[in-house]
């Protein structure tokens, strides 16, 4: 893992935030190459799940939503971890993770039985446990009283579901259907730890897949199976690394009749990558409750009225982009071997020598007729080839190009393979 941290640095892929500031805990930067690997990530996702099929649609909602959205989710009460306090050095932690194999729903008593150690002072003298809401609370127009609080939304999902309603009455889509939205969301960790897995701020990829009450589990494997295939061969990641894991009822959201974990292998260990759940019409009904409005969905053909019930897959950008580094990256070669879709540059022009102007030129004119096509070009005359070389693999450039003492000759240039070195001649034309 601190190869990966040092190589996104090193090469330009993520910062910590703020980083000229000392940093801010629990966010990070995307750099020049970040940002492209991270919307290849997100354009892949985006044209698998929703170009590329009829019965997914987009949506992109405000991330400041009414708060009567989280008092309906049931975020406001529940969406909490507990805290402790060191008395002796008034250290916070989370409790669930001073205690092995305990989750969120510790006890005071749990807790104090197993008496952890602080992790700072090395002192055994708790604080009770109190639960401590994740949201990101702050205040809408000038006067901050309670009547003006808002929160930055903790997950995309309620911007979907409050949609569900306006999209069914304009598009009037056929069940199953879908609605897919990408987007930044919040959630104040206690401790943000393991570089991007857990920050404060991250990207999230959803659909809510809306489908009749008694099809959920045909279509809960059909979504499994496709959900598979994205990360094995759209992303690529090595189905060795990637596991499924059924999440027993008591681990469950109250909700959820089933759930499956997607974990991936990462270099710290095995790490949730994806969740898949059946959330039943939890949040539809919550919604109706709240808002006073039907969620009703009627079928065009036999005039039914139903609530639709939901499958969700939900997929952090962040940790994606991570289990694509960690899968591509070889670290004795020294090769990111992404593949072509996911490549921040596909090509890299540049001449053999910066200091031969007649290569240079030429170099130029076929590196502008591919710049004119193509946006993921890049030029590079820095160092020697060699360095070039080395920089282009680290950032998983598939091929460079090279206009040597032969170009001048024959007007082929050399191709040069990231994956095996081998060179051929083409000429640009054939590029
Ligand atoms: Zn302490």
């Amino acid at each position: 893992m601190d190869n990966i941290v040092s190589l996104c640095k090193r090469r330009g892929f993520i910062f910590p935030g703020s980083d000229v500031y000392g940093g801010f805990a629990g966010t990070w930067d995307f750099g020049p190459l970040g940002v492209m690997l991270k919307k290849n990530i997100m354009d892949a996702w985006w044209h698998y799940w929703v170009d590329s099929r009829d019965d997914i649609f987009g949506v992109d909602a405000a991330i400041l939503m009414n708060p009567t959205t989280w008092e309906a989710s049931g975020h406001t009460a529940t969406f909490a971890d507990p805290l402790v306090e060191c008395k002796a050095c008034h250290g916070r932690f989370r409790a669930d993770k001073l205690v092995k194999g305990a989750n969120e729903s510790i006890t005071t008593e749990e807790f104090k039985n197993q008496n952890p150690k602080c992790p700072t002072c090395g002192k055994s003298d708790w604080s009770d446990i109190r639960k401590f809401n994740m949201m990101f609370k702050t205040h809408v127009g000038p006067v901050e009283d309670d009547s003006s609080v808002a929160y930055l939304r903790p997950e995309t999902a309620q911007g979907i579901f409050t949609n569900y309603k306006n999209v069914v009455d304009t598009l009037y889509p056929n069940l199953p259907f879908g609605l897919a939205q990408q987007g930044k969301a919040f959630r104040n960790e206690i401790s943000p730890r393991d570089f991007i897995l857990r920050d404060r701020e991250c990207s999230q990829m959803e659909i809510e897949y809306f489908v009749r009450p008694d099809n959920w589990e045909k279509e809960f494997d059909k979504l499994l199976a496709e959900n598979n295939k994205f990360l094995t061969e759209v992303i690529g990641l090595d189905s060795a690394k990637l596991t499924h894991y059924e999440v027993p009822e008591k681990d469950r959201a109250h909700y959820s009749k089933r759930t499956v974990d997607f974990m991936y292998k990462y270099p710290n260990g095995e790490e949730e990558l994806m969740g898949l759940a059946y959330r039943t019409d939890f949040d539809l009904k919550n919604i109706e409750r709240a808002s006073g409005r039907s969620m009703d969905y009627r079928d065009k053909n036999t005039g039914e009225v139903l609530t639709p019930h939901v499958i969700e897959p939900s997929i952090g950008v962040e940790r994606l982009f991570l289990a694509v580094l960690t899968n591509f990256w070889d670290e004795e070669k020294g090769i990111l071997h992404l593949p072509d879709n996911l490549a921040p540059y596909k090509l890299c022009v540049s001449p053999l020598l910066k200091n031969k102007p007649e290569l240079v030129k030429k170099a130029r004119k076929v590196y502008d007729a591919l710049k004119e096509k193509y946006t993921f070009v890049t030029w590079d005359d820095s160092g020697n080839i060699g360095k070039r070389y080395k920089k282009q693999d680290e950032i998983g450039t598939p091929k460079c190009i090279v206009i040597d003492f032969d170009t001048l000759e024959d007007g082929t240039v050399t191709v040069r393979d990231r994956d095996t070195a081998s060179q051929i001649r083409v000429k640009p034309e054939e590029l």
